[in-house]
């Protein structure tokens, strides 16, 4: 059923056109319905920023893109009885975001998960020097490569971008229906957002989108990970943005200059409607990602602070990874990758792995680096909130309110607080 591609996009221009057709979404409890054609769904589940995935349902069974998020899991497996019969058989995941995985496990053991294989790693819970979790859903089958399968009578091609969104994307192609979706290599009408900590590499993103429009025929419609389906004309308006950014950023990257000097630059102002909240998609957050893109291509890719401090937890406890990284951040700043993003997963990782009192002193270590960034006091409240110390959990992510009133995820975290006094 798997084969390899040497060249996706010239075999993508090479089927016949046959436009997408696309009907008024229907709405199954939190979950919109989009049906393209006979076959091919295009399910958003709510809450968050929306997240998309694509089902083709047919007499093969069911096979999804993506299995959206944890919270829409029970109206996704409603969705999906009320489309076609028979199971799901396989579950492509587009990269490691935990909005793009939810229904991995729910969806049980009789479907096979593909996912390339550094997506495979992340889903498995391993970082660094921590072993995989237990209980993880782990893909069933690893590629490294592009590979494309026939189902339902249409052939449907996966193609790997290596350091885009992060370093195991695909993006799926169904060259009958004409629809390409994207995952999080698009994020229509939002800025764009990359994972540096996890492979994800600006530049290459921007590249890569223009080469979607350099190589794609104009009749495709393209589905995004998040925000409303695009032609190939409106990702050449979005392509502005990038191309704008890219460039503004390499000239200030040559003049010895900051992301500051840049974000003061008042024609990145037309673009500001697509901010999201703070925490993801957000120029403040998509210009820092540029310059280290211009940074790792002149020095080479620098090593995650998290590599040594996961290694330090292990063997010596987490005061030691503290003291660790506040001295190479002051004897060499730029010596390792310590975005906002690195210690946050570590975080996380800590977190999910019931070490509390650890998880809280990363946090504690990534306000002291990003006082002004408002998710690090979210996490923070977050881990308060799983200790049971609910003042502290107010506390915090009021805090991370006050500095992007547009967290929802912190809004809604205080009313359930606040509900339970
Ligand atoms: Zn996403």
């Amino acid at each position: 059923m798997f084969k390899q591609i040497v060249c996706l996009l010239a075999l993508i221009m090479y089927f016949s056109p046959e436009p997408a057709l696309t009907h008024e979404p229907s709405t199954t409890s939190g979950v919109s319905v989009n049906k393209i054609n006979d076959h091919l769904y295009q399910l958003t589940c709510a809450g968050g920023t929306p997240v998309n995935l694509m089902l083709s349902t047919g007499p093969d069974g069911k096979l999804l893109v993506d299995a959206g998020r944890t919270s829409s899991v029970d109206q996704l497996l409603e969705a999906l009885d009320t489309l076609g019969n028979g199971d799901v058989k396989y579950i492509i995941s587009t990269h490691s975001d935990n909005d793009h995985n939810g229904g991995n496990r729910a969806l049980g053991n009789g479907t096979t998960l593909i996912a390339h294989e550094n997506t495979a790693k992340r889903l498995s819970g391993a970082y660094f020097a921590f072993p995989p979790l237990p209980g993880r859903r782990i893909p069933d089958l690893r590629v490294t490569h592009d590979f494309s399968m026939t189902f339902n009578g249409e052939v449907i091609q996966f193609i790997h971008i290596p350091h885009a969104h992060t370093d195991g994307d695909l993006m799926a192609f169904f060259s009958q229906s004409r629809v390409l979706y994207t995952g999080d290599l698009l994020l229509a009408d939002l800025i764009a957002y990359v994972h540096p900590e996890f492979g994800g590499d600006a530049l290459s993103y921007v590249n890569n989108l223009k080469s979607i429009l350099d190589t794609l025929p104009t009749d495709i419609t393209l589905i995004p990970g998040h925000g409303p389906n695009y032609t190939l004309e409106q990702l050449r308006d979005y392509y502005k943005m990038l191309k704008f950014t890219s460039e503004r950023v390499e000239e200030s990257w040559q003049r010895s200059e900051t992301a500051e000097d840049v974000l003061a630059d008042d024609r990145l102002d037309q673009w500001a409607h697509w901010n999201g909240s703070a925490t993801t998609t957000h120029m403040n957050i998509w210009i820092p990602d540029l310059f280290r893109s211009f940074s790792d291509a002149e020095h080479g890719r620098v090593v995650s602070v998290c590599d040594p401090m996961t290694r330090l937890i292990i063997d010596e406890g987490v005061q030691a990874a503290v003291a660790w990284y506040r001295q190479a951040r002051q004897e060499s700043p730029s010596g390792y990758a310590c975005g906002v993003d690195e210690l946050n997963n570590l975080g996380y990782h800590l977190l999910w792995r019931n070490q509390l009192g650890d998880a809280i002193e990363v946090f504690r270590l990534n306000i002291e680096a990003y006082p002004d960034d408002a998710n690090t006091y979210d996490s923070m409240g977050e881990a308060y909130m799983t200790r049971g110390d609910k003042e502290l959990a107010i506390t915090y992510y009021e805090k991370s309110l006050e500095l992007d009133p547009l967290n929802q995820n912190a809004r809604a975290m205080l009313a359930q607080l606040k509900e339970s006094d």
